[in-house]
C-alpha cells in the first residue's frame, strides 16, 4: 500500500548542503519511491556536544510502496554510502536520515520508533515540517501547529539553497 512518509534530514561534515541534496536524489531514486515535497534548508546549532559544526537541516516528503523497516534499512544503506561513521551519541555526522512518521501507524520496534521519538521538541524538525506539512497531525491527534507553538527558535534560521532539486527555500 502506497504510504506518505516524512524523512529529516541532516548533516555537519564534508560539504552538508551538498550531501542533503545528494541524499534527496537517492531517495527519491529507492525503489517503488518517489519525493513529493522537499522543505526549504535550515542551518541549526548542534544538539549536544557543542564542539562541532552546525548542521543543516530539512525534511522530505516520500510516497512509497516500501514498508516501514525496509524503508528504515534503506534509509540506513543511504547513510551508509554517504560515509557516515557512528561515533559517539548526537556526534558529527555526514549524513543522519531519521523516519518521522510513516501515514498514521505508531511502531515500536527494537530499531524503529515511529513518530520518531525526538521530533515534537526539536525546531530544527518542526520549522522545516510546517513549511511543507503546515496542517500535520500526529497519529496521537496532535497537531503540528500545537507542537510548534511551545517550540523555541534559537539557534535556527532559514537558509536559502535556491530551488535546487525542488527546493523551495
Ligand atoms: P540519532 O539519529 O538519534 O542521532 P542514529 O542515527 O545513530 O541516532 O540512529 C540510531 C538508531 O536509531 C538506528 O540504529 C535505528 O535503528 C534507530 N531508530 C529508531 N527509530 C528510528 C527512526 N524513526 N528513524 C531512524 N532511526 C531510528
Ligand atoms: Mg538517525
Amino acid at each position: 500500500m502506497t504510504e506518505i512518509a516524512y524523512i529529516a534530514l541532516g548533516s555537519n561534515l564534508d560539504n552538508p548542503q551538498q550531501q542533503v541534496l545528494q541524499a534527496i536524489t537517492e531517495l527519491d531514486a529507492l525503489p517503488d519511491t518517489h519525493i513529493t515535497a522537499v522543505s526549504p534548508w535550515y542551518r541549526s546549532s548542534p544538539m549536544g556536544p557543542s564542539d562541532q559544526p552546525d548542521y543543516i537541516n530539512g525534511i522530505a516528503e516520500l510516497k512509497t510502496d516500501l514498508n516501514p523497516l525496509p524503508l528504515l534499512k534503506a534509509l540506513q544503506a543511504i547513510e551508509d554510502a554517504h560515509q557516515r561513521v557512528r561515533q559517539e551519541h548526537w556526534g558529527p555526522r555526514t549524513l543522519d536520515l531519521d523516519m518521522l512518521l510513516y501515514g498514521d501507524q505508531v511502531i515500536d520496534h527494537p530499531e524503529l520508533q515511529v513518530p520518531h521519538p525526538g521530533m515534537a521538541t526539536r525546531n530544527f524538525v518542526l520549522f522545516p515540517l510546517a513549511d511543507i506539512a503546515p496542517q500535520l497531525v500526529l497519529p496521537n491527534k496532535t497537531s503540528l501547529a500545537e507542537l510548534l507553538e511551545n517550540c523555541p527558535s534559537e539557534g535556527i534560521v532559514r537558509h536559502s539553497l535556491g530551488g535546487i532539486c525542488g527546493t523551495t527555500g
